[in-house]
């Protein structure tokens, strides 16, 4: 058993320590197999066992409960550096997240002893179903429906683009009941739930994503999160925060990505009779991309230390900074293919996964359009206070 990177000799509980022990297994165990895992479009069992090994599924969890207490802002480092070297493994990490820390926030005692010590080992890994095939950014178009039975709840209905959702074993899947929309934790081997993989995709390709179909799945009364009606407001608006943390976290490290990879293969290339890496314009793009990086990581750093310090202002925060950190790192990406040349285009260069796994980014946990919304109507409703 390899000693936990989140446990006290990876580094001190809630301190940064934590941040080059992984920046090290990204290094030298994610970063040079990304490509591979790509082009598989399936991450190996090994890594998740690995991940579990290293205490990285679920370390936010206090340590009473299979985590190690560690802090937001240092779990919104650790997934930088995890999307430094593959954002297919840090949406595995985003959605986990979500679901381990809805059956933490919002379980009953009785949900947290069944649930969390699988979760928090990785023995166990959540998918957060929502989307459906005609509901995405608006969630409160879904049309999975669960209705009371004597025994608990029948659920039916179709979800699609569930990240993990080919190997995950417990499902937070949201339905909307007589009283509005409802959170169950579902097992994946219910009778009734049918996976379908999703292949083909864009970007975070190895993300092992999933269509399921829920017939006449039959759950007890102990798998509904909080009472009926209760998920819009509470279990969607937290979990879809932290899963927007953890991808603007990711983000900055696709932009460090794309920045590693650009000076190193500028100062090699040459053309004429110089480096690529003496041309005004490239540097300019690599000034872009430091500046980007830079900023990006800042805000999650607030948006971290106010999760940190329970202040709603987080909500805000995390907005601005998956804003800035997913639209930096589509630029920085869209830049780093262009300074590769023809080999940007290629599967020998990282840089072509990373412009695809970029624009995932902007799409999910709330697309840029929405953020932009979103953040603008938050600026009017502050000059009207
Ligand atoms: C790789 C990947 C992984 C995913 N993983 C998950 C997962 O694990 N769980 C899950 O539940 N879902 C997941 N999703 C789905 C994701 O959350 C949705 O794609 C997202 O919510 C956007 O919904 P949509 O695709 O239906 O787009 P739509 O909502 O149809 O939007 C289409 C376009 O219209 C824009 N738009 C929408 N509303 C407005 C508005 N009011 N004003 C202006 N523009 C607007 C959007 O910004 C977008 O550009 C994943 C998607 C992808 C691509």
């Amino acid at each position: 058993m390899t000693a936990s990177l989140t446990g006290p000799r990876g580094g001190a509980a809630g301190t940064d320590d934590v941040t080059g022990p992984v920046r090290d297994f990204v290094t030298t165990e994610i970063a040079p197999y990304a490509d591979e895992w790509d082009q598989d479009e399936r991450l190996p069992p090994k890594l998740l066992i690995r991940m579990a090994e290293l205490g990285l599924w679920a370390p936010f969890l206090p340590t009473g409960s299979g985590g190690s207490d560690m802090t937001w802002s240092t779990l919104g480092r650790v997934h930088e550096e995890i999307g430094r070297g593959c954002s297919s493994v840090r949406s595995f990490l985003t959605v986990h997240t979500m679901v381990t820390w809805t059956v933490h926030r919002w379980g009953t005692e009785e949900q947290r002893e069944r649930w969390l010590p699988r979760l928090a080992a990785g023995d166990l890994l959540g998918a957060f179903c929502l989307t459906e095939p005609d509901s995405g950014s608006d969630a409160s178009a879904a049309g999975t429906v669960a209705e009371p039975t004597g025994s608990g709840w029948v659920i039916n209905g179709e979800k699609k683009w569930m990240t993990a959702g080919q190997v995950a074993g417990l499902l937070l899947v949201f339905c909307r009941t007589a009283r509005g929309m409802s959170a169950f934790l579902v097992p994946a081997g219910t009778p009734g739930v049918e996976v379908t993989p999703l292949t083909g995709v864009m970007g975070t390709r190895a993300s092992m994503l999933a269509g399921i179909v829920l017939r006449d799945v039959r759950v007890g009364p102990d798998a509904l999160i909080g009472p009926p009606g209760w998920a819009a407001g509470t279990v969607m608006t937290g979990a879809l925060d932290l899963g927007r943390y953890s991808v603007a976290c990711g983000s900055v490290g696709i932009v460090q990505a794309c920045l590693d990879a650009c000076v190193a293969y500028t100062s090699r290339r040459t053309v004429r009779d110089g480096r690529l890496s003496e041309l005004q314009l490239i540097r300019r793009k690599v000034s872009d991309m430091v500046v980007g990086s830079r900023a990006a990581r800042l805000l999650c750093a607030e948006a971290g230390r106010l999760k940190d310090a329970d202040d709603p202002a987080t909500i805000m925060a995390t907005w601005v900074a998956k804003y800035q950190a997913s639209t930096a790192a589509t630029a920085a990406a869209s830049d780093a293919v262009q300074i590769h040349g023809a080999n940007g285009f290629s599967a020998q260069y990282p840089v072509a996964r990373l412009y695809r796994d970029a624009k995932v980014a902007e799409i999910i946990e709330g697309s840029t359009e929405l953020q932009q919304l979103t953040i603008a109507s938050e600026a009017y409703r502050e000059v009207a206070r």
